[in-house]
């Protein structure tokens, strides 16, 4: 199989085709249509095996959470995505691999009606980079920058999960097999919160989506808004499985440092916060009060006896020597 046939038999097979795509996939590079009065949003992010996935990850797994990664950063913004390009490195052409990662790819493509319309396949180890294009409303897009004092801070869902199946993986701790198996699919398929971050638009003053941890990204939140935070960690949302094998082994280590949760951390200005909590009873994922931005410019973790806790940051590529 060569390189043509591989892209014209897999990665040009999605079942989906949105009117916006005047050109896709097949020529020098794609054509858009771009909504009139819309500002185009765009991000990327490379997943490299052994670094961002085990080697034992599957392809149906890497081809999902390769979109997922990127699905998050647009709904970080209040962005609806529309298109994106897949950029992959392969060390070889297997059939069955590639059909299981575009089956994992394309079902979450459709579920979001997103559309593939272009990219570069080589050979070499196995890395994939999607970036993805999405639109927002002129100037409604939510950035990192505009949390204020006495704003509300919450989080999407629960947090830790996706840090303590990896921990499971590593045997830094002993879970039932039934949990481990669970907690797996948290890891591999996070569910992009992008219908929350749409109808975040207008509500939350600053947004962000936890890749790398709470600390590292309300930590960014903070920064780029010139603000602290008081969050309270009784009030962290965690799972059952949380609660019974991470919390005895790493507190709450997992769930604010590790990241991978692909969850929302957001704010909300004290005189929208009525009008927020009627809104996102209706969101498909429960949504929890962690804290509030002040405007001391330190994040204060409180504990349950009222003393403060720290922590470390989360991942980082490049850290200081
Ligand atoms: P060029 O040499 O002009 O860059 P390529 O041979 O790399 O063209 O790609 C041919 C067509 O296939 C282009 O439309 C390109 O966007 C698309 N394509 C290549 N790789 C991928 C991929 N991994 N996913 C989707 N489309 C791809
Ligand atoms: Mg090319």
């Amino acid at each position: 199989m060569g390189e043509f046939d591989l892209i014209r038999d897999f990665f040009a097979q999605q079942q989906l085709s949105r009117q916006d795509v005047v050109l896709g996939i097949g020529d020098d590079a794609a054509i858009l249509d771009v909504h009139p009065g819309a500002e185009l949003i765009t991000t990327s992010d490379l997943l490299v095996e052994g670094v961002h996935f085990p080697q034992s990850t599957s392809a149906y797994d890497v081809g999902y959470k390769s979109l997922a990664v990127n699905l998050s950063d647009m709904a970080a913004m209040g962005a609806e995505p529309a298109w994106f390009l897949l950029s992959i490195s392969l060390p070889e052409a297997s059939e069955s691999w590639l059909r299981n990662f575009c089956e994992g790819l394309f079902s979450l493509a459709s579920e979001c009606t997103v559309q593939l319309v272009g990219g570069d396949t080589v050979r070499g180890p196995l890395a994939v980079g999607v970036t993805m294009m999405g639109w927002a409303p002129q100037s409604q897009a939510i950035r990192r920058s505009g949390a204020r004092p006495g704003d509300g801070v919450y989080v999407t869902g629960v947090l830790g999960d996706a840090g303590l199946a990896l921990a499971g993986i590593q045997n830094e701790v002993w879970l039932p097999q039934d949990i481990q198996m669970l907690l797996l699919i948290t890891l591999n398929r996070p569910v992009p919160r992008v219908q929350e971050g749409i109808k975040l638009r207008g509500l939350a003053t600053s947004a962000i989506d936890i890749s790398d941890g709470l600390v590292s990204d309300l930590g960014h939140i903070c920064a780029e808004s010139n603000v602290g935070a008081e969050v309270e960690l009784s009030l962290i949302p965690l799972s059952e499985s949380y609660m019974e094998f991470a919390m005895p082994v790493f507190g709450y280590d997992k769930a604010v440092s590790h990241g991978d949760d692909y969850e929302l951390c957001f704010t909300v200005p004290e005189e929208k916060e009525v009008q927020f909590t009627g809104l996102y009873k209706e969101f498909s994922v429960p949504v929890t009060r962690i804290g509030a931005i002040t405007e001391v410019r330190d994040i204060r973790w409180i504990q349950e006896d009222g003393n403060r806790a720290t922590f470390s940051k989360g991942h980082d590529h490049f850290p200081d020597e």
